[in-house]
């Protein structure tokens, strides 16, 4: 047995010191951190749990005329609940129900969201030696393997893995920022889609945050694309399961259908939480028939690359974004 200490801190001064030990990790409502833990994926001899912070911002969710912000210690069930972020942005608590289950939605928090790790099965099983997510170096036993599940977006010849969640897709598509606070200095911003990296040669290194780095908070500019917005996740069984294609699309439309301005966004389908621009791109400017629909979809998907069990996600991928626009176009706001 593996002796491991806890703390629960209530500054995020304290919190962020206290990841300066070694094989130390923060822990939210840890549905990831124990899962993973349990079967050996995750090692920490410290768990420091943020769930007891004191700044009464990191639980909140703030509407202003400007911004949405949410707090990175909201539970996923309290922003799928909150009424107000309903009538503005109806995408953010559809993807979010449509996420887990009602039991992990109530102990997960948004950061924790953010950062949940991949469901490789050869990442999640330490009797495959070949993961370089997992182990550096040692290759990827999927390339070859069982990919039915992988990604077709953003892949390297050293990672496949998709990015497993659904609500950092709509972060992605609504341009938000998040909020991160440090050991080292001031606070800093970044725009959502620089926090996670592609896999590259180092697919360990999953996102941008330095090693004692808290995120504390999300912010989503109020953009006029918000009120027509929605999720779409399509999936092997019609409850807690993960995405095989989803799409999050929020549109701005002129009384005569034009397009003023898309955002759109891909799960299922990428290793990190995608923003197609390709597809806004071939939206913006045109009235959004099925053709429009299906030549952003198209954009979307030019650069994919499969392997041998996945290459469906290409056509599944653009069907669910050609239903998610017109869907999100015929939505009466
Ligand atoms: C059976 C099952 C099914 C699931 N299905 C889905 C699904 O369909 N869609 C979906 O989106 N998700 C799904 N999930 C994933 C689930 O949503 C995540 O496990 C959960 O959101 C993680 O949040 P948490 O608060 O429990 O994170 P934790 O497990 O506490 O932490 C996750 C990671 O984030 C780090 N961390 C946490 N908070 C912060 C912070 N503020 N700053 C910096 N680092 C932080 C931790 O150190 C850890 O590395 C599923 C999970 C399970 C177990
Ligand atoms: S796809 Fe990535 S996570 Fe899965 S086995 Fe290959 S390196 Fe590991």
């Amino acid at each position: 047995m593996q002796p491991i200490t806890y703390e629960r801190p209530e500054t995020v001064e304290a919190a962020v010191r206290a990841l300066g030990r070694p094989e130390t990790l923060f822990v939210a409502g840890g549905t990831t951190v124990f899962d993973l833990m349990k079967v050996n994926v995750l090692k920490a001899s410290h768990l420091v749990d943020v769930t007891r912070l004191r700044d009464p911002r990191l639980s909140a969710i703030e509407v202003s005329d400007t911004a949405i912000r949410l707090g990175a210690l909201v539970r996923m069930a309290d922003l799928a609940a909150h009424p107000g972020i309903r009538a503005i942005c109806p995408l953010i608590p559809l993807s979010l129900d449509l996420g887990a289950s009602e039991q992990i939605r109530n102990m997960a928090r948004l950061g924790g969201n953010v950062l949940q790790r991949t469901r490789c099965a050869y990442f999640r099983d330490t009797s495959f030696e070949a993961c370089n997510k997992r182990n550096p170096g040692s290759g990827c036993a999927a390339l070859d393997g069982h990919n039915r599940q992988h990604a077709i977006l953003g892949t390297s010849t050293a990672c496949i893995a998709i990015y497993p969640g659904d609500f950092p897709q709509v972060l992605a598509a609504v341009d938000a920022q998040v909020e991160i606070a440090g050991r080292q200095g001031k606070p800093r911003t970044i725009p959502f889609t620089d926090l996670h990296r592609l896999p590259g040669e180092t697919p360990d290194v999953e996102t941008v945050l330095k090693r004692d780095e808290l995120i504390t908070g999300f912010l989503i500019p109020r953009g006029p694309w918000l009120r027509r917005s929605l999720y779409l996740k399509i999936r092997d069984r019609q409850s807690y399961a993960f995405a095989l294609a989803s799409a999050a699309v929020a549109l701005d439309l002129a009384p005569d259908g034009t397009v003023r301005e898309a955002r759109v966004g891909l799960g299922g389908v990428a290793t990190v939480p995608w923003r197609a621009r390709e597809a806004e791109a071939a939206l913006k400017g045109n009235a959004l028939t099925e053709a429009i629909a299906h030549r952003a979809a198209e954009a979307a998907f030019a650069g994919a690359v499969t392997r041998s069990h996945n290459h469906y996600k290409i056509p599944l991928g653009k069907q669910t974004l050609v239903r998610a626009l017109l869907g999100a176009a015929a939505m009466e706001v």
